[in-house]
């Protein structure tokens, strides 16, 4: 697992596995125009300079030339990991975990996954898509791809995904749960995934997702759970915000925030 080199965002223009609305295929490019804007400055809240080389650089975009869309996402991810750099995976919908962790996965012994979503995305499958965005963690577990999935901000739980969670061993921090004060523990030791999905934050704050689900997380609950990670973060992705349907245009904004914050956390438990 590389430890030392710089992290890179890495666009994934996919969102074909949606299954209500498209447009999380636009996002990586305004993530990255959020990223650069002089609306701010390029200091995450932790003290660390983003715009340095040594802390993020830019590994483009996953391109689809008609090859198999998750062999083309796991062999861009494999390609970024053995140059020595942790991949920042700006989503596309939330079908691009499934290859993206199993890219990861073949670098780390005991990969621990935190995944920040509305939604359990566990389905075996979804109107008869077995990679649809709401299938990946069903993918990933049963592959044995993670060690650990602990889950929060789900508020849409179904019995079905709720038996799916049983069955892997997810740990599931419901709105409910965190409203009382439940927090992941996540030791110094283990090697961090983090998998946000951007609705998994309240849409009064990002509203740009395609299944907005009130009742949820606030931007600061997200960042500190970012800052106060401690133990090494091998790769990260960002995934669902959607331009298509964001009437402020914030929501990138809100993307780009947690990518300087969850760069910084690299640099930081790197050194
Ligand atoms: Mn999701
Ligand atoms: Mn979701």
């Amino acid at each position: 697992m590389p430890t030392s080199g710089p992290a890179a965002v890495l666009g994934v223009p996919y969102d074909a596995a949606s299954s209500f609305r498209r447009g999380p295929a636009a996002a990586p490019d305004q993530i990255r125009k959020a990223l650069a804007s002089s609306v701010g400055n390029s200091w995450s809240e932790m003290l660390v300079d983003i715009s340095a080389p040594d802390v993020l650089i830019d590994a483009g975009d996953v391109r689809f030339a008609g090859d198999d869309v998750r062999d083309a996402i796991d062999s861009e991810v494999t390609r970024v990991l053995a140059t020595g750099v942790r991949p920042i995976v700006l989503g596309g919908d939330h079908s691009i975990t499934f290859p993206v962790v199993r890219a990861v996965s073949r670098t780390v012994e005991r990969l621990t996954i935190l995944h920040v979503d509305a939604h359990a995305d566990l389905y075996d499958s979804f109107e008869g898509d077995r990679f649809s965005h709401a299938c990946p963690f069903a993918r990933i577990m049963e592959a044995g791809l993670a060690a650990r999935l602990v889950q929060v901000g789900i508020r849409t739980m179904t019995r079905h995904q709720r038996e799916q969670a049983d069955r892997f061993g997810v740990e599931v921090i419901d709105m409910r749960g965190w409203e009382t004060g439940v927090r992941p523990v996540v030791g110094h030791n283990e090697v961090v995934y983090l998998s946000v999905d951007i609705d998994g934050i309240d849409p009064a704050f990002a509203p740009g997702v395609s299944h907005p689900e009130p009742g949820g997380l606030t931007v600061r609950e997200v960042v500190s759970l970012i800052q106060q990670l401690d133990a090494p973060l091998v790769a990260a992705d960002v995934v669902e915000c959607n331009p298509e349907v964001d009437p402020s245009g914030i929501t990138p904004y809100v993307a780009a925030k947690l990518v300087k914050e969850i760069a910084a956390g690299m640099y930081r438990v790197s050194r």
